[in-house]
């Protein structure tokens, strides 16, 4: 409350600051509703959306993320379309099939991404799933799946060997632990099934990625802008890791995606479609023209907040004043940290 309710910035400069809540027609990651804080600088429009179980130095990055975004701007594209996958959460199979047919005939989609081992449901239930995705998609489309770290070693292994009957483009967190992920390339190598393994969870602090790459746990690496401190970070770390790769959202509006575009753009190499058309997991966005695919791909270009439908999704006034506290005590870290960026 009090001073830094509804303001950010360094000083320099105070913008008003301002919630969006937007409730998830599917549960996804366990999330029903996904808010934030939208702010616009001289660079361009800045959401801080950090998920509500982080806290403390956690939500620094993406703080800084967001600061990039209003104050700075990002690296030059070298593309000017990002290929993006379709997502399918743990629904049943008539729904899976509806989902990826949807987006194969009205967004030009060619990559699924199906969540698997979800808490409650066996290995038939991911089967009959990734069966009907791959019907939808037809031979020729990409199909990749994420466990979200739902396996332990065993039943990751026995997982992707079954789900590979349906021809994988790779298996994204199949196991928690780093460790069990080398481990899992190793035994699916030796079992004549080297499906590649992504890393997503496990890179969640910029430290991470070298640890998995230490470890020779991952042959693709799935990176998030915010929690890794912004395009220019996120960028280093996926030039200095030497691992092709896939740039994902937080489920943020098209204001935090954009900042995910800006990375996939400006990456030297982009072999896999990126998980960032996922403003269809929200009910509704907040800019005039949302980042929707296109002929499989998201166009790279700048956002612009829509006041009305802003206005539309706003957050409960007291949420709002939770939020901003909890963004003047980030910044307050992040100053504490003495940090050199400008
Ligand atoms: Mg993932």
């Amino acid at each position: 409350m009090g001073e830094t309710r509804g303001v950010t910035g360094g000083g320099q400069r105070r913008a008003e600051v301002r919630g969006y809540a937007l409730a998830m027609p599917v549960r996804f990651r366990g999330l029903t509703r996904r808010e934030g804080l939208l702010w616009r600088g001289a660079a361009g429009w800045a959401e801080w959306s950090p998920f509500l179980d982080y806290s403390g130095a956690e939500l620094v990055p993406w703080l800084r993320a967001a600061d990039e975004a209003a104050d700075r701007g990002w690296p030059a594209p070298v593309r000017d379309a990002v290929p993006v996958n379709c997502t399918v959460p743990a629904v049943g199979p008539e729904q899976a099939h509806a989902i990826v047919s949807r987006a194969v005939s009205g967004w030009g989609c060619r990559t699924a991404k199906v969540k698997v081992a979800e808490r409650g449901q066996a290995l038939a239930d991911d089967l009959a799933r990734c069966e009907a995705v791959r019907d939808a998609l037809g031979p020729d489309g990409h199909l990749r799946v994420d466990a979200n770290g739902g396996w332990e070693l065993d039943a990751a292994e026995a997982a992707v060997r079954a789900l590979d009957r349906y021809g994988l483009e790779y298996v994204e967190q199949p196991c928690w632990a780093v460790e069990d992920l080398a481990a899992l390339r190793v035994r699916l190598a030796r079992a004549g099934a080297p499906v590649p393994v992504a890393a997503d969870e496990s890179i969640r602090r910029a430290d991470d990625p070298y640890r998995v790459v230490a470890l020779d746990a991952a042959d693709v690496a799935v990176l998030k802008v915010a929690p890794l401190g912004g395009v220019h970070a996120a960028l280093e770390v996926a030039e200095r890791i030497g691992l092709p790769v896939v740039v994902s959202s937080a489920v943020e509006t098209s204001v935090g995606l954009a900042a995910g575009v800006a990375l996939a753009a400006a990456l030297s190499a982009l072999p896999y479609a990126c998980g960032l058309a996922t403003t269809s997991l929200l009910d509704g966005d907040v800019v005039i023209d949302p980042l929707v695919p296109a002929d499989g791909a998201l166009p790279v270009r700048a956002v612009e907040v829509d006041e009305g439908r802003l206005a539309q999704h706003r957050m409960a006034t007291a949420d709002e004043a939770s939020w901003s506290e909890r963004l003047a005590r980030t910044r307050a870290l992040d100053e504490a940290a003495g940090s050199g960026r400008g």
